[in-house]
């Protein structure tokens, strides 16, 4: 999927899904506009929802979708669950060990890999470090990510898809965040490995743009996706006081999460493309 849409200079957006009604939204929304879509879930959310009854409920779905969609297990720091997850039919994890050393994070990085292509499971990895809260994750500072570093790690480590650290953070942007452009796009000329944007929540359309354009081929969006769940329930529930309906409640916020995930699709480009 990151392949074509490196070819075909668009972006695949990547949903942190919440549930079942989250992940029917997205998908019914990528349907919709004939897009390639991928489905994350967070390390949070697997444990919640416990790693095998995620697996099944979420293979159901993907494998009775109209388009091309891949279910990826997002910053994982713990070897043994990106396993399972591989194991479990997960098609893609990232295995997060940007907080190690250097060397240590290509290490185990690998360690990963090798497993996951025993499974036929893709790997992204990361270098330097986002800065933000993503679930149980969080990273006061970001530490940016050097073009040597990157290219010697996408090589050492073989991973299929690498998220540098260019200045973008997850949660919410307090102030406009500085991004590097230029390692997006030495990467993206130097590297077929397709460049993984995170923390897409509150950037501006022209940055989204310009990011696909040198080169970005999947796009993280968590936190809003959050806001929207959260915002519709309260507003269905303001709305609605007299009635107590949660078949009605899980639609109105299916609605929203929709409403929310068809502009990314058509901005990043993957509208038509499935
Ligand atoms: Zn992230």
């Amino acid at each position: 999927m990151l392949v074509a849409a490196r070819k075909g200079r668009y972006g695949v957006a990547a949903f942190n899904v919440l549930n079942h009604f989250t992940l029917a939204a997205v998908l019914e929304a990528a349907e919709k506009e004939k897009s390639p879509v991928i489905i994350q879930t967070s390390v949070a959310t697997v444990k919640a929802l416990g790693v095998q009854a995620l697996a099944r409920m979420a293979r159901g779905m993907l494998d009775a979708a109209g388009v091309p969609v891949a279910l990826h297990l997002d910053h994982c720091q713990d070897v043994e669950l990106c396993r399972r997850a591989c194991d479990l039919g997960w098609d893609s994890v990232m295995f997060d060990s940007s907080h190690l050393p250097f060397e240590e994070n290509i290490r185990v990085t690998q360690q990963v890999r090798n497993y996951a292509r025993t499974k036929g499971v893709d790997v992204e990895g990361e270098v330097g470090i986002i800065a933000g809260v993503e679930d149980d994750i969080a990273h006061a500072q970001t530490s940016l990510a050097g073009y040597d570093d990157t290219m010697r790690y996408i090589r050492e480590t073989g991973v299929d898809a690498i998220a540098p650290a260019i200045g973008t953070a997850h949660g919410v942007y307090r102030g406009v965040p500085v991004i590097n452009f230029d390692l997006v796009g030495r990467l993206a000329g130097a590297t077929a490995c397709p460049v993984v944007v995170h923390g897409g929540t509150g950037l501006e359309d022209a940055v989204f743009r310009k990011l696909i354009e040198l080169g970005a081929a999947k796009i993280n969006i968590s936190t809003a996706l959050k806001q929207t769940y959260v915002d519709a329930m309260r507003r269905f529930l303001a709305e609605n006081t007299g009635t107590v309906n949660p078949l009605k409640l899980d639609r109105f916020i299916m609605d929203q999460v929709a409403g929310l995930v068809v502009p990314f699709l058509r901005l990043f480009g993957s509208s038509g493309k499935a």
